[in-house]
């Protein structure tokens, strides 16, 4: 029997969300909503999640000794990571001891790590992916690349949002890419991963959703990423279907090879009628954020529902939509967003503001939303409402 008991109690449910961004504070709203306690965590006071939660805690979630007593102290019925640098490890101990982990620790244990989801896409389940190496010195770097063939992608191992990540077109930028890429991955230096450059028609995001129910699928999203970091997505993605079909399997595939309950975001190129497998996160994608203005239940609130146990037999889809990144640039813990009497001037426009307490050089800070009648409509009105959008920043 599914239940829910009274928060605070004993038979209460209570959540520790570890990642307390933008997504997280959506997660814990959704969770909130469903009477559950939420116990947010992150590396700095004050994040988005924090300011919606019961309480929080301020801390590294790499240091998984620290994530312990945490957990100890709390004693979460759900253990919900919501970015990729924790512990993962010390999650797999604790699951070993009774702890539940969305979806699973080893779900969080292989993504955190662009080698261990890759391998397992590409060597266990077969899956198309681009072709790739991997490299710990400059040596093997350059030999990854001359067995590769230019261009390639390359991105540190650890490392997400398009941190340390570049692409080679030709042999002059092969330094510069490897330092760069020494400089940005999230454990400083290391491991990068050298990907054969593939020249997709488009990419998607398939939020995939693991529930007692089976799985469902929300309609594919469609984005643009600007140095590896999304700007603009919009859903539905018009597909062949042939390619839809060929999504899903690839789709479902990875995200029972993970198991556990939550969404997850598929990530895949397109060309044609071919795809190809990128990356997964077993959680609510940033491309996914236009779920909270496209579906009856966004993307945070179908996690929440499947994480807590609960079926979700199907998603609805409400219409085309699109979402445009408010990225700011500056050194600032003051922004003020002007103009908002013409941001959300036309109907079916939504504004989100984070809440992010400063910015050292760019931060994503908010998020445009739009309906229309069809896609391209939908992109242009979030254009149009992010053109009006003018944001001041102010110094220290
Ligand atoms: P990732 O952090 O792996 O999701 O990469 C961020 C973005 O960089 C992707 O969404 C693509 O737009 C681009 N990208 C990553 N890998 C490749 C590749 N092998 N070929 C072409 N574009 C890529």
């Amino acid at each position: 029997m599914a239940s829910l008991g009274s928060v605070f109690t004993p038979v209460g449910r209570k959540a520790l969300l570890l990642g307390s961004g933008e997504l997280g504070k959506e997660v814990a709203i959704e969770l909130q909503r469903m009477g559950v306690e939420v116990v947010a965590c992150d590396k700095y006071p004050n994040a988005p999640a924090m300011q919606v939660a019961h309480r929080s805690y301020v801390f590294n979630m790499l240091d998984g000794e620290r994530l312990r007593q945490i957990v100890e102290l709390e004693k979460p019925d759900h253990i919900i990571p919501e970015i990729e640098a924790i512990a993962t490890p010390m999650l797999v101990e604790l699951e070993k001891e009774g702890f539940n982990v969305t979806p699973t620790a080893s779900a969080a244990r292989l993504t955190m790590n662009r080698e261990g989801i890759r391998r397992l896409a590409a060597e266990e389940l077969g899956l198309k992916t681009s072709p790739y190496k991997f490299a710990s010195t400059f040596e093997e770097f350059q030999q990854a690349i001359e067995e590769i063939g230019l261009p390639v992608v390359v991105k540190p191992v650890m490392s997400s949002s398009g941190h340390g990540q570049s692409t080679v077109r030709t042999q002059d930028e092969i330094a510069s890419a490897w330092k760069e890429a020494q400089e940005g991955g999230r454990a400083g230096a290391g491991r990068v991963i050298v990907e054969g450059f593939v020249d997709f028609d488009y990419e998607i995001t398939l939020l995939t959703v693991r529930s007692v129910s089976g799985t469902v699928y929300c309609q594919p999203v469609g984005h643009i990423q600007v140095n590896g970091d999304y700007r603009i997505s919009w859903q539905p993605q018009p597909m062949s279907d042939k390619a839809l079909k060929a999504a899903q399997e690839a789709a479902k595939a990875v995200t029972d090879a993970l198991g556990g309950y939550g969404i997850f975001g598929v990530e895949l190129f397109i060309k044609g009628d071919e795809v190809i497998f990128s990356e997964v996160s077993p959680r609510p994608h940033d491309t996914g954020m236009v779920t909270m203005i496209s579906q009856d239940l966004s993307e945070f609130a179908l996690h929440a529902r499947a994480l807590l146990g609960l079926p979700v037999p199907d998603v609805r889809f409400l219409g085309p939509s699109a979402s445009k990144a408010i990225v700011v640039e500056g050194d600032t813990d003051k922004i003020v967003m002007n103009n908002l009497e013409k941001v959300l001037e036309e109907p079916g426009v939504q504004l989100r503001i984070f809440g992010k307490p400063e910015i050292k050089g760019h931060r994503r800070m908010g998020v445009i939303l739009a309906t229309a009648d069809t896609v391209d409509a939908a992109r242009e009105k979030a254009e149009r409402a992010y053109e009006a959008l003018d944001v001041t920043v102010l110094p220290r």
